[in-house]
């Protein structure tokens, strides 16, 4: 089976005071839940160096929430996959809905972003999902595998890739689809991976993203082919994190 992967975002949100939220998670995960499933944290750029080290030796990785698609250039102000592993980082969101939305990031920006995230040896956390209006449309399914089939490179296994789908409409909004609603998003997600990895499909894991909480983690994550969680607000506080985590 896949390995549950708990994954949290922190967004913009965060000074050197926030390593003690790393700390804090490191010494509240019990041994029989960190060898059931993987934790990651997403700082922001300026604190993964001291995350890392806030990390070593326990199970938690520590990732980017974005990168440059090239190694190295005149690209001021951006940051490469390079970068981030040099870093230690072993994980990077790619395609996060806040990019899209608010940096105008395309399908393919997000491939060009995934096959550098691979090239540097990091796990993409390639990430899709509709607005709300493309779902009052009854579009969330054409929207999410055309994502999918734009953005996922060629030959991605369960090594190099992560899918997160996350609802725009669900991100910090408090509210959630149906489990069914979920159920069938990640149905047609794994099904879209076949057509594209074969049957790597089967290895790669598909998170789901938007208002997850302490309080609803084990409906949500019980849901059919959810293989984990990206987290938002919640990952910001230590024990509602590892309540999350202890959905497993
Ligand atoms: P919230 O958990 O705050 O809704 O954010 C979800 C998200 O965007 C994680 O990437």
């Amino acid at each position: 089976g896949r390995r549950p992967l708990v994954a949290g975002n922190w967004k913009m949100n965060g000074t050197r005071s926030s390593i003690a939220v790393v700390e804090s998670v490191r010494h509240g995960l019990t041994p029989d839940l960190a060898e059931r499933i993987d934790l990651l944290i997403c700082p922001p750029s300026t604190l993964i160096a001291s995350c890392v080290a806030a990390a070593e030796g326990s199970n938690i990785a520590i990732g980017g929430q974005n990168l440059h698609a090239k190694p190295s250039g005149a690209f001021t102000g951006s940051i490469s996959a390079e970068m981030l592993a040099d870093l230690g980082a072993t994980y990077v969101i790619v395609g996060h809905s806040e990019r899209r939305a608010y940096h105008h990031e395309t399908d393919d920006g997000v491939h060009a972003k995934a096959l550098g995230a691979r090239r540097a040896g990091l796990c993409g956390i390639i990430c899709v999902g509709e607005t709300k209006d493309e779902r009052e449309e009854g579009r969330t399914l054409d929207i999410v595998r055309a994502q999918l089939a734009i953005g996922v490179p060629k030959g991605a296994t369960g090594v190099d890739t992560v899918i997160a789908y996350e609802p725009v409409w669900a991100i910090g909004t408090g509210l959630t689809p149906t489990p069914a609603d979920i159920a069938e998003v990640h149905a047609s997600l794994r099904e879209m991976l076949e057509q594209l990895v074969g049957p790597e499909a089967g290895r790669i894991r598909i998170l789901y993203g938007g208002s997850v909480k302490p309080s609803n983690a084990r409906e949500l994550m019980s849901v059919e082919n959810v293989d984990g969680a990206l987290v938002g607000g919640a990952s910001l506080v230590a024990e509602d994190f590892l309540g999350i985590a202890a959905a497993y």
